[in-house]
């Protein structure tokens, strides 16, 4: 006998929106989450991107909808999610020492962030190394700093420090930004973020915390940039292998699933960045979470 309805695993925008979609059509659900609500939205400086709300911060927003779905009823766990399986009918995920039982399983595990893979990232990262401007950009008042990457994240990450750091140098693999073209323009007028088109971070330097970069340009001319603080925002790499048994996953690691948020196992869905598809957005997000949720409920339904 399944505890639950539906088991939510991933507490992001995907997985909340599912839980309060699931909670209105009356269903018992269990949002399973690993670390804090909201995902990578909840590091988000400002997200001025979404339908109606002009501007909002991504703690504000995280914090927002988790109240939401809460109450609406949805039950909230926090642990990591170790094993899944198919039984009875039902799916079981051992969290913990603890196993939870449900009808129906989404999918909503985010993705976490890219390394650079350079020969001591890890271990200076929190010596210099953030993955996160929201979250540590506070400690480099004043200083350095340098941000990798040409994405959203990157350029969000950049105009964050620029109000807190004394320089932001963006270091940028291509000459071309995909972030867009709003977000470069405000970074170009700040008077303290300087860009470093086509060019590499190849070396971390310092010995006991961060002291600069050596970079790599195009033409292969290497050259030392000193540096108090590193914020890699290079992109995000999917972690669902626990969850191949029960969900396909293509080449990157990403679930295949329709439009529906169908997977290859009747009664499993997912949405959010998890999931294979063209644009992983917060919008995006929050239409699989619904989507997913319409269809669990629907599957339910019919059994
Ligand atoms: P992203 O769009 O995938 O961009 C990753 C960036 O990192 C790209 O510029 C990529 O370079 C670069 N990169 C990847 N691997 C690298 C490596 N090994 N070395 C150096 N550079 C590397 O990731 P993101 O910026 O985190 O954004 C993820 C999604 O969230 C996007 O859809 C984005 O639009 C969205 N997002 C939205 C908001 C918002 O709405 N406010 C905020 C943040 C993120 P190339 O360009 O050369 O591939």
């Amino acid at each position: 006998m399944s505890e639950y309805d539906i088991l939510i695993v991933g507490g992001g925008p995907a997985g909340l929106t599912a839980a309060i979609y699931a909670r209105r059509a009356g269903k018992s659900v269990l949002v399973l989450e690993g670390t804090g609500f909201g995902g990578q939205i909840a590091s988000s400086h400002l997200v001025e991107n979404y339908p109606a709300i002009p501007a909002i911060s991504g703690a504000d927003y995280s914090e927002t909808l988790a109240a939401q779905a809460k109450a609406l009823g949805a039950e909230t766990r926090f642990g990591r999610v170790s094993a899944a399986r198919q039984e009875d009918g039902g799916f079981v995920l051992t969290a913990g020492k603890k196993e939870l039982t449900g009808k129906a399983l989404i999918l909503a595990t985010g993705a976490k962030h890219r390394k650079l893979g350079l020969p001591r990232e890890e271990e200076l990262a929190g010596r210099g190394i953030s993955y996160c401007a929201v979250c540590d950009g506070a400690f480099f008042k004043g200083k350095d700093t340098v941000v990798v990457g040409g994405g959203d994240s990157a350029l969000q990450s950049a105009l964050f420090l620029a109000g807190v750091a004394k320089s932001v140098t963006l270091i940028h693999r291509r000459e071309e930004l995909r972030a867009q073209d709003a977000s470069v323009a405000a970074a170009r007028e700040r008077g303290n973020v300087t860009f470093l088109l086509g060019s590499r971070v190849t070396e971390l330097l310092g010995e006991q915390s961060l002291s600069g970069v050596m970079v790599e340009d195009s033409a292969g001319s290497r050259r030392e940039l000193a540096a108090d603080g590193l914020f890699i925002e290079v992109g995000q790499e999917p972690d669902n292998e626990i969850f191949a048994q029960l969900a396909e996953l293509d080449q990157g690691g990403y679930f295949r699933s329709g439009e529906d948020c169908r997977t290859k196992t009747p009664g499993v869905f997912a949405a959010g960045d998890c999931r294979a598809k063209d644009l992983r957005q917060l919008t995006t997000a929050v239409a699989d979470g619904s989507v997913a949720a319409t269809a669990a409920c629907r599957w339910l339904d019919g059994q």
